[in-house]
């Protein structure tokens, strides 16, 4: 029974908590937009929109069913990483005992603020912290060779589900709970610190309230096949559906575009900003000539740990040859 309970209802459980993005009500709200957008700007008729949203093709696409498989089993294989992974709870004790050690920084200097105050405060805080570390580290993700090994697992999606959120490796998990522990430490100790035990989040059904609204107002679109898009101007502030769907094209020009999460102004101030585009005309995944194989179970796993045993290897046959001719110079050198 206790494995049946770990392999299943643990799963399941993703789709019955607000604080996840595959929350039950956020996906519905999903439908909800994307019915709107389908019938009022597209101007298709009620049936057509539900035939569009559930397409067979997409959801039961080859890539989407290896979508389903990664979330099942990576459930699994973070059940067993997360307890050995470092918590926020200890990241966010060494930074408040470090800060006690800054001779010219006062504990409790702002203590005196009204709670509400504080509240806002650590919720936008809070909220822009995490978005940005986010941007950060998708981005490096894309530009160091042994980081993009493992997300290129996420960009070999050809379809875009919801669930394409957990197409992820293993190894990536591990790197976003450290950024997610990291983030947390920092935002906790900080207030803490300054403002005293009073720091409290804004939160509605647990999640903060800017995450909930992301959710509610449709983040779960950015992994469809509804290319939704804003106005330019709030395109530049909010990450639209269909820039997200940019960033999963194979075309050059959108390479390294839109790294964003909720926020768009890092993509912005940073220039990897691209608007969105009809996702129609759009090719989704790694490159042109992608494999069928790239949606098998086993490729999604061991193809990003054999690229990168091959990055290192190159770079320690490298370093061993420079070494070599530094050894046959200096030999030069002393005859
Ligand atoms: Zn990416
Ligand atoms: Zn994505």
């Amino acid at each position: 029974m206790e494995v049946i309970n770990f392999l299943f209802l643990d799963s399941f459980y993703e789709f019955f908590n607000p604080k996840k993005r595959i929350f039950i009500g956020y996906l519905f709200s999903a439908i909800v937009i994307a019915s709107l957008w389908l019938v009022f700007i597209r101007k298709k008729n009620f049936y057509e929109s539900l035939k569009k949203i559930f397409d067979k093709t997409v959801l039961f696409s080859k890539s989407a069913k290896s979508d389903y498989l990664l979330f099942f089993f990576n459930q699994i294989i973070m059940s067993v990483l997360s307890p050995l992974l470092i918590t926020q709870l200890a990241i966010a004790t060494a930074i408040f005992y470090y800060l006690h050690t800054v001779s010219w920084l006062e504990p409790g200097v702002l203590k005196n603020t009204p709670i509400i105050l504080i509240t806002i405060l650590f919720t936008i805080f809070h909220f822009v912290v995490e978005d940005f570390s986010k941007y950060i580290v998708h981005r490096f993700m894309h530009k160091w060779p042994l980081l993009w090994a493992v997300h290129k697992v996420h960009h070999s999606a050809t379809c875009l589900t919801p669930m394409t959120v957990f197409r992820t490796h293993p190894l990536e998990g591990v790197i976003f709970s450290l950024r997610g522990a990291i983030t947390q430490a920092i935002s906790i100790s900080l207030f803490v610190f300054f403002f005293g035990s009073n720091v409290d989040i804004a939160s509605i059904l647990g999640a903060n309230i800017f995450i909930f609204v992301f959710n509610v107002a449709g983040s779960n679109l950015r992994h469809s096949h509804i290319d939704i898009s804003y106005w330019k101007w709030l395109e530049r502030i909010i990450i639209s559906p269909a820039q997200h769907q940019v960033h999963h094209s194979v075309l050059t020009r959108h390479h390294d575009k839109n790294f964003g999460v909720a926020l768009a102004i890092w993509d912005w101030m940073f220039g990897s900003l691209h608007h969105s585009e009809k996702i129609d005309k759009l090719t989704l995944g790694i490159d042109f000539n992608q494999k069928e194989e790239t949606h098998k179970l086993y490729n999604l796993y061991i193809d990003p740990l054999k690229e990168i045993f091959s990055i290192i290897l190159k770079k320690i046959i490298k370093f061993l040859s420079l070494l070599k001719s530094l050894k046959f110079k200096l030999i030069g050198a002393d005859q």
